[in-house]
């Protein structure tokens, strides 16, 4: 039985021996995300994976972005410390019932959330993160029609704003329900002189991102990438502030602006696919280099142009 030095220092031993890098979603544990060489949101984190030197990549996130990193270095070994860490948005759709949809829409143009299996990523034109949802939209001709998949909130989100004929799936990321329907109001009272910010990423805080465009009284709620967040919590005068996305990215604000108090829209938002990753399995993973994720040849062909797209639209 170890305790969690242990793990730690054979962590940070076994990373350099092997030069790999560590990856870690905003949403991991905090031990994790300190142990980390990077730490940032679907998009962020597929940008390193896409640059590093690196031979082996060690993913802390959930399955799908561990994917994603394998499609985008077919070169490079890419590991996960639990294969079982899932995502309930991704299974959200499969690809037989994908392949059906665009049966009966054979003109639009497929619009995929990066939160998506591999197999659905090779049956689309582009990939999206909520970041870029809009701007990626806004890209494609004007009279196409687009499937929009699998979050339905950030599918009505974008449509809302760019004003665009869309078919949207009806996917939901499970999390996004723990943040409740009266959060806005709650919060309010609660903390009255707190800023409200939403991340835009995954689909707990799809469904915030939609109210904020929806009701007049959510003005001051203000949507924002990690990095946009934290340029936001140095520059405001204010000391508080709710974020309204999965909890553990108040660890990393916390860190940058140890001085300011931060709040989870709701204590209940707390993804356990994330937190699979623990200190224990991670340094399994590069003890023993498992578990590798490899995405089939013909699949990962087809789905590098969408998630390229992606990449390239910022
Ligand atoms: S928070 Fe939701 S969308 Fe994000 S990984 Fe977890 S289940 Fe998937």
């Amino acid at each position: 039985m170890h305790n969690d030095n242990f793990f730690i220092n054979e962590i940070i031993r076994l990373r350099d021996q092997k030069k790999a890098v560590i990856l870690a979603h905003n949403y991991q544990i905090a031990e994790i995300q300190d142990l980390a060489d990077f730490v940032g949101d679907s998009l962020g984190l597929s940008q390193v994976a896409a640059k590093t030197e690196s031979n082996l990549i060690v993913f802390c996130g959930v399955h799908f972005m561990a994917e994603t990193a394998s499609i985008i270095s077919p070169d490079k070994k890419v590991l996960i410390p639990d294969l079982d860490a899932g995502c309930s948005l991704a299974s959200s759709i499969n690809a037989e019932q994908l392949a059906q949809w665009k049966s009966e829409h054979p003109e639009a143009v497929v619009v995929s959330y990066v939160n998506t299996s591999a197999e659905i990523k090779a049956l689309s034109d582009y990939c999206i993160t909520s970041s870029n949802a809009v701007k990626v939209v806004e890209s494609i001709p004007k009279e196409k029609k687009i499937l929009f998949l699998p979050d339905k909130f950030l599918g009505l989100y974008t449509q809302t704003v760019t004003g665009r004929e869309m078919e949207i799936w009806d996917g939901a990321c499970h999390v996004h329900e723990k943040i409740g329907e009266n959060i806005f109001d709650d919060v309010k009272h609660t903390h009255p002189n707190a800023e409200f910010l939403i991340h835009p990423e995954c689909g707990c805080s799809s469904s915030c991102m939609l109210k904020s465009q929806m009701y007049d009284d959510c003005k001051n709620i203000r949507i924002y990438s990690t990095e946009g967040m934290i340029n936001r919590v140095n520059e405001s005068d204010s000391d508080e502030f709710v974020i309204a996305t999965e909890k553990g990215i108040l660890h990393r604000l916390q860190k940058l602006a140890p001085e300011k108090k931060f709040y989870p829209a709701s204590e209940e938002a707390e993804c356990e696919y994330m937190k699979m990753i623990t200190l224990e399995n991670l340094y399994n993973c590069l003890l023993n280099e498992e578990f590798e994720v490899k995405v089939p040849h013909d699949i990962a062909e087809k789905a590098r142009l969408p998630i390229q797209r992606m990449l390239e639209i910022v």
